[in-house]
């Protein structure tokens, strides 16, 4: 307790608003329910100062919470840098203006299409809201995954798939075909929900559908946390109901080939299904419901389980191969992650043990799905591991960032092996280590000459990395010696300069598939040091960097947040 105090102390006291500040910056919102206690009583302080014994009654009740938050033990200890990242996706992706609305009824075709926002949520209830994440709009066919687990808790799985498949159809979300066998594909495109409505309508024999509808609102609301209201839009429901003559042939020939569960009348199954579809949420709100996903069916800032696990599972591995109609297999293959998107301009996307994210943009692809959402994924798993076959042990991924709390540690632990290593002689760490070394160099060479300040940089860089310095006499004795791979002169031209640079770089490409991720990252890490030691990185430096990680198989991606994390580290000195 002492020391969670004193992490918010200066000479012995703080005050509520070093507190909430703290609380903020590990990502937890101050609406979370598990801090209720202490955000009340917080609130109730003002400016007084709070001491020791004031801090310990203050936030008993939340202990576990609060030590949690203060201690970076949360899903994604590094939140502010997390923050930061997701942010520089979102403004790339924001000028995308790829794509149209949806326009088979008004209040689709008339949404302004300019809106785009994005909003997390962690299994330990860290939140991002980034541009139009509080717009309410209709859920279309996200409803479909949660009708789903709701059909899935009410009639268990034998039952519904003895109507519904679980195959990706490969066709258009509202097409007719069906299963050899006449069964709908699966439960995420049109026909397979039309069905899964049924199913959910035939169990409530005595509830109309604007009644179960509110059932499955309420689940909707316990699903993203109950911090927003679950609203329904009429005027969504009666154009849907008045343009949804393809869904009507699809009901009817459902009713024609297999028959209805229970013999369901085909107004309510249809009815149900055009209901669930005009649910309107928020992105936040979506966020926090893909966040439940990701977490097992347990809300992570209620704590209630919402969802049987083995449901969540079943709803997952369909949104996996069918969630994004038929772009789900390259979906899969490029982004690799559950997803579910709707004609609204939704996508919620579930990173399974991590978070759930949703996104809102309402211009759609050919396929139905939004823009900038796919967009976004893409840009997203460019540079996290999150495809679920990222973490492939032993493999590399580019050096993508895991922001994970199981890997928060991992890079200071690896340095330290290095750096051991380096110490006895070690034949990988010395290779990495003199690559790093060579790259530095080659990088301040590339100009022609190495200045004064370039070599005091790169003797920093190299205490810094290594964990202990290296002697002015060692050092130029490695650049006289890189310098006369350039032809033997004392001072090459440019020309030179370039001939040895691109030597590096075929050194680097060869060299690459003999280090693992840690050691490509000390390399290319050492250059970008060296690259922006004026405090700035120019074009060409840029260029260079880029060529380095391309050769070392780094994700371009990935050096871009680099970049963009220095240069913010620069706006806030
Ligand atoms: N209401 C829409 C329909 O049934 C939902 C489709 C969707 O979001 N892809 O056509």
């Amino acid at each position: 307790m002492r020391m969670l105090f004193e992490s918010v102390t200066t000479n012995g006291v703080t005050d509520a608003d070093r507190i909430m500040e703290r609380i903020a910056t590990s990502g937890l919102d101050r609406t979370d329910l598990r801090l209720r206690t202490t955000i009340e009583r917080l609130a109730e302080c003002g400016d007084r100062p709070i001491d020791f014994e004031t801090f310990a009654e203050l936030v008993g009740p939340e202990l576990r919470m609060i030590s949690r938050s203060f201690q970076r033990q949360l899903a994604i200890p590094d939140w502010e840098e997390f923050y930061s990242d997701i942010q520089t996706i979102y403004r790339n992706v924001a000028p995308d203006r790829g794509g149209k609305n949806a326009d088979y009824i008004p209040i689709l075709r008339d949404a302004n299409p300019e809106r785009w926002g994005v909003a997390v949520c962690t299994v330990d209830g860290q939140r991002m809201r980034l541009g139009d994440v509080d717009v309410y709009h209709s859920i279309q066919s996200v409803s479909k995954p949660l009708n789903y687990a709701h059909a899935l808790v009410l009639e268990g799985a034998d039952f519904i798939h003895r109507f519904v498949g679980t195959e990706p159809s490969g066709r258009p979300f509202n097409a007719l075909d069906m299963l050899p066998d006449m069964r709908p594909f699966n439960p995420c495109v049109n026909a397979g929900a039309i069905m899964t409505a049924g199913i959910i309508a035939s169990g409530s024999p005595d509830q109309d559908a604007r009644e179960i509808t509110q059932d499955v609102m309420n689940l909707w609301s316990r699903l993203s946390g109950k911090i927003g209201e679950v609203r329904y839009s009429e005027e969504t429901m009666l154009s849907e109901r008045a343009t949804a003559h393809t869904n009507f042939a699809i009901a009817y020939l459902l009713q024609g080939r297999k028959g209805l569960p229970r013999d369901v009348d085909l107004h309510k199954m249809l009815d149900l299904y055009l209901a669930c579809c005009s649910i309107e949420m928020t992105t936040e709100m979506l966020a926090v419901a893909a966040a439940t996903l990701a977490n097992g069916g347990v809300c992570p800032i209620t704590g209630e389980e919402v969802l049987p696990t083995e449901v969540v599972k079943k709803t997952l591995a369909v949104m996996q191969s069918a969630g994004m109609y038929d772009n789900a297999g390259s979906f899969t293959l490029e982004v690799g992650l559950p997803a579910k998107s709707g004609v609204a301009g939704a996508v919620l996307v579930v990173v399974p043990n991590l978070m759930g994210f949703a996104t809102f943009s309402p211009r759609l692809d050919d396929y139905g799905n939004s823009v900038r959402g796919v967009a976004f994924c893409r840009e997203l798993v460019d540079r996290f591991t999150f495809h679920i076959y990222d973490n492939l042990s032993g493999g590399h991924t580019g050096c993508k960032r895991d922001p994970r709390a199981s890997q928060h540690d991992r890079k200071e632990r690896d340095l330290s092996e290095l750096r051991w290593a380096v110490a006895y002689g070690d034949r990988y760490a010395t290779k990495v280590r003199d690559l790093m070394l060579d790259c530095m160099i080659d990088v301040c060479l590339a100009d022609g000459e190495i200045k004064e300040d370039e070599i005091t940089t790169i003797s920093t860089t190299y205490a810094e990395i290594m964990g202990q310095p290296t002697s002015r006499q060692e050092l130029e004795r490695w650049i006289d010696s890189r310098r006369s791979k350039n032809d033997g002169r004392e001072s090459p031209n440019e020309e030179q300069g370039e001939a040895a640079y691109s030597q590096l770089l075929a050194v680097l490409a060869r060299e690459r598939s003999s280090l693992d991720d840690n050691g490509r990252e000390v390399i290319l890490e050492s250059a970008f040091r060296v690259a922006c030691s004026d405090g700035s990185i120019e074009e060409e430096e840029r260029v260079k960097l880029r060529a380095i990680a391309r050769a070392l198989g780094i994700s371009e991606g990935v050096l871009e947040l680099e970049i963009a994390r220095f240069q913010r580290r620069l706006l806030q000195r």
